[in-house]
């Protein structure tokens, strides 16, 4: 292979010549991916399509040897480094311009103990793997609502879905990681061994090395649920937000919802008619017993008339691939999040005057209820804290890439976040922290805990090998 233009640790650019990478290539079970291979189209594609930018080589590892050589090789030469997950941070994170990019896509083993309710998951593996394969004994784990995403980023940023308000974060369900740290070494860390670095996983994303495994605990969940859509026209916004809100207050912890307002998408399960229409939607999960969930839904499926009406009993695995279809890779995205500790009726004012006159007809915004399990813990438990968070409020805009629509849907974005921070706890999400936003927002989304990672950064990663992430800067 002749010399390679890479990008350097620093953002320089750096020729290395052919021979490394031979033996990098030698060494390697995986290959070792160039622009000109077919496959590398494949590799390097993420799910934001208004991220533009393409890595100088790949290696795909077949295991953590691979990781392990791959690591040594950017070191040496003093390169820059990504690590590709599931490819769905909406700031491009997978990747890295010009740089090293370790796509670890093919390590997607997920092995199920039953018995000791634990899964143990590939960093290549998506929430549909590990939502498959544990249902398959009636078990989950908290993943998030759309299954083409990665459990190594949506993991290590914290991750919540419909079952939080049970569980708590992700990472409140993660026991143990495999991990490849700056120095090249093997490590596991839990609660019990390496427990700073462990600690700083719970949250902290891809600062302090390469994971390899996470061992997630499981809870009976399913197979069936009581779960599904419901869509009402906007007209009806007030008594589905007061519903929404009264149901929240009461319901207990088996029952997650969550509201979007948004234009009606062109599905075949609402009415032709209402396509592009206003609407609101109170999307549900009940994983109690199915009692209970007709109880605990009826004042939700008793309002109004509504356009259509999902809610249903069914696999928990089609609960988790709902939305799928709503998110489709390539697509132009671009998001604001904070997290909120309570409903009030400002908050609903604020939240309905950005659908006034609103066109664009998939931007929307969503309510999540996620308070339960996760406020119980104490703030400095793991990185993520954020513990007094009771729902999340997330703005979204998709558009098409040839739309020329980028500047108006950002500016609708940024505008109607602004209406929405004077509800925030403070906290944001740092796997919804886009492209462009500032590092103050990676700090204050850890706020007290940002110091320790700061410290625990320095200790592990002090040349900051790993800085294609929200970085922790050592
Ligand atoms: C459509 C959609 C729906 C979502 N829904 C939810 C949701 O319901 N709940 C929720 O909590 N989040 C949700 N998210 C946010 C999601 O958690 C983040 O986008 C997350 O970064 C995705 O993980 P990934 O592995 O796909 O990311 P990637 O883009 O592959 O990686 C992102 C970053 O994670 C780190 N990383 C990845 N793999 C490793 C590894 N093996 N070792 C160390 N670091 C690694 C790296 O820093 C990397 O740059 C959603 C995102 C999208 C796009």
């Amino acid at each position: 292979m002749a010399a390679v233009q890479i990008t350097g640790l620093t953002g320089d650019t750096r020729e290395v010549p052919g021979e490394p990478l031979d033996a990098l290539a030698a060494d390697l079970v995986g290959p070792l991916i160039y622009p000109d291979d077919e496959v590398f189209a494949e590799a390097t594609a993420i799910w934001n399509g208004m991220i533009k930018k393409r890595p100088a080589v790949v290696v795909r590892p077949a295991n953590v040897s691979d990781v392990v050589r791959t690591l040594e090789f950017v070191r040496d030469n003093q390169l820059q480094l990504s690590i590709k997950g599931g490819g769905h941070n909406i700031a491009g994170l997978a990747l890295c311009d010009g740089g090293v990019t370790l796509d670890m896509s093919t390590m997607n083993d997920v092995k199920v103990d039953a018995e000791a309710r634990r899964v143990r998951v590939g960093p290549g593996c998506n929430l549909g793997d590990v939502d498959r394969a544990t249902q398959e004994h009636g078990l989950a784990t908290t993943l998030g609502f759309v299954s083409a995403t990665g459990v190594a980023g949506l993991t290590l940023g914290g991750g919540f879905g419909y079952l939080t308000r049970r569980f708590g974060w992700t990472v409140d369900d993660l026991e143990e990681v495999e991990i490849v740290t700056a120095d090249g070494t093997v490590r596991r860390a839990s609660r019990t061994e390496n427990d700073d670095l462990f600690w700083a996983l719970r949250g902290g994303g891809g600062n302090f090395g390469i994971v390899t495994e996470f061992v997630l605990r499981l809870h009976e969940v399913g197979p069936q649920v009581t779960a599904g859509v419901i869509a009402w026209p906007a007209s009806e916004a007030d008594a589905v937000l007061a519903v929404f809100r009264s149901v929240a207050e009461s319901a207990p912890r088996e029952l997650t919802s969550v509201v979007v307002r948004r234009n009606a998408p062109p599905a075949p399960w609402l009415p032709e008619s209402a396509h592009g229409t206003p609407v609101v939607m109170v999307l549900a999960c009940h994983s109690g017993s199915l009692e209970q969930a007709q109880a605990d839904l009826a004042p939700i499926k008793a309002l109004g008339e509504p356009l259509a009406d999902l809610i249903v009993v069914k696999d928990y695995v089609a609960q988790q691939t709902l939305l799928d279809a709503t998110q489709p890779k390539g697509m132009h995205y671009y998001w604001k999040s904070e997290f909120v500790p309570a409903l009030s009726d400002e908050l609903f004012a604020a939240y309905n005057a950005q659908f006034v006159g609103l066109t664009a007809p998939a931007n929307q915004m969503v309510l999540f209820q996620i308070d339960g399990a996760l406020n119980e813990h104490p703030e400095d438990d793991g990185a993520m804290g954020n513990r007094e968070a009771a729902f999340a409020c997330v703005i979204q805009a998709m558009w098409k890439p040839d739309s020329g629509a980028d500047d108006a849907n950002r500016e609708w974005v940024r505008n109607a976040w602004q209406a929405i921070r004077p509800f925030s706890t403070g906290g944001n999400y740092v796997n919804f922290q886009t492209e462009d936003e500032a590092d103050e927002r990676t700090v204050a989304s850890y706020r007290d805990n940002y110091a320790r990672l700061e410290r625990i950064k320095a200790r592990y990663d002090p040349s900051n090998v790993f800085r294609v992430n929200r970085n922790i800067r050592p």
